[in-house]
């Protein structure tokens, strides 16, 4: 068996009249995420750690924000269409482990459903999927609410 770890980072800035999008799943929010797609910080930190692992470059090389393909796009499809690449042929994930962290809302009773959603995305069982949430202790930007952030760590795997 062949081994490959990559890590991924990523913050957006929270604001009114936007979705929140974790992991795939929308969380009831009086704020979301701006950004370029969905924003989902998670699946954008997510998909950097497979292409880190891979050295396959990172989410901004793939899906420029400058391009309008990508304007609203739903970044569950971006991860697939990742995980689609005919280099990752032969590629499965082994686990995979993140952190988000924001100082609303509390994300427990939303963690089961988010792991299912990103398993779903990897077609593997929830058990690979951790998911991990912190505040920032009303510290910095994030402290403040005025922005969210993910880490991830992936490990993927290949048969000889
Ligand atoms: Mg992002």
């Amino acid at each position: 068996m062949i081994f490959r770890i990559g890590q991924g980072f990523d913050l957006h800035r929270c604001v009114a009249d936007r979705p929140l999008v974790l992991g795939g799943v929308t969380i009831p929010c009086p704020w979301g995420l701006d950004g370029h797609s969905d924003a989902d910080a998670l699946l954008h930190a997510i998909t950097d750690a497979v292409l880190g692992a891979l050295a396959l470059g990172d989410i901004g090389t793939w899906f420029p924000d400058t391009d309008p393909r990508w304007k609203g796009a739903d970044s569950a499809q971006l991860l697939r269409q990742v995980l689609d690449d005919p280099r990752l042929n032969g590629w499965q994930l082994g686990n995979l482990d993140s952190t988000v962290i924001t100082e609303k809302p509390k994300l427990a009773p939303y963690k089961l459903q988010i792991r299912q959603s990103i398993a779903d995305i990897f077609n593997c069982p929830v058990e690979k999927i951790s998911l991990k949430a912190k505040t920032n202790e009303r510290q910095d930007a994030i402290g403040q609410g005025l922005a969210l952030a993910a880490h991830a760590i992936v490990l993927m795997q290949r048969e000889r």
